[in-house]
C-alpha cells in the first residue's frame, strides 16, 4: 500500500510536489551533499525553488533538477512511498501513462522513474535509454549561473562600500 495517491499528487502544485518529496527524504533520514557540506533534502529544495523562480521569474519547474540529483536508495524510497511513478510527471507535473515512458540515469540505469510522453520528447530518452546527461548540464548551468548572479552582486555591493 502506498502511502500517496495518484490524485493526491495531482492535488499539489508543483512545488508542493517537490517539498513532499523533499520532507519525505528529510523524515526518513536522507541527506544531500551540497556545495560546503551536507544539508537537509528540505533546505536543497527551497534553494532549488529559489534559484529557478530568478532565473525564469517564476516560471520554472524545479522538480525536474531536483529529481535527476537523486541517488538509487532516494528514488527507490520515492517510489515505495508512491511520490514517483504515481501517475505524475516530476517534470512538468502531467499525468503519466505507467512505465510507458521512463527517464533514466547515464550513470546508473538503476537511477530510473516515469515521465510523460511529452518530457520524453523534449528530454530526451524513453524506456531504457540513457539520457540523464542534458538535463543534468542544463540544471548544473542554472544553478552555476543563479550563484554566479548572488556572487556578482555581493561583490558589486563590496566594491561599491569601498567607495561609499
Ligand atoms: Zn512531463
Amino acid at each position: 500500500m502506498k502511502k500517496y495517491s495518484s490524485s493526491y499528487l495531482h492535488s499539489l502544485s508543483i512545488q508542493n510536489y517537490l517539498r513532499l518529496m523533499a520532507k519525505e527524504l528529510d523524515d526518513n533520514g536522507f541527506r544531500k551533499e551540497w556545495i560546503d557540506g551536507t544539508t537537509t533534502y528540505s533546505h536543497f529544495a527551497e534553494n532549488m525553488i529559489k534559484a529557478e523562480n530568478a532565473i525564469r521569474g517564476g516560471q520554472g519547474n524545479p522538480t525536474y533538477s531536483f529529481v535527476q540529483t537523486l541517488d538509487y536508495p532516494a528514488i527507490k524510497l520515492l517510489i515505495d512511498l508512491g511520490i514517483l511513478n504515481n501517475g505524475r510527471c516530476p517534470i512538468c507535473g502531467a499525468h503519466t501513462s505507467g512505465a510507458q515512458y521512463l527517464w533514466t540515469a547515464r550513470n546508473d540505469t538503476r537511477r530510473e522513474f516515469h515521465i510523460c510522453k511529452g518530457c520524453m520528447h523534449t528530454r530526451g530518452g524513453g524506456t531504457g535509454q540513457g539520457n540523464g546527461m542534458p538535463g543534468g548540464c542544463a540544471s548544473l548551468f542554472l544553478l552555476l549561473l543563479a550563484l554566479s548572479i548572488v556572487l556578482v552582486g555581493s561583490i558589486g555591493y563590496g566594491i561599491f562600500s569601498l567607495f561609499a
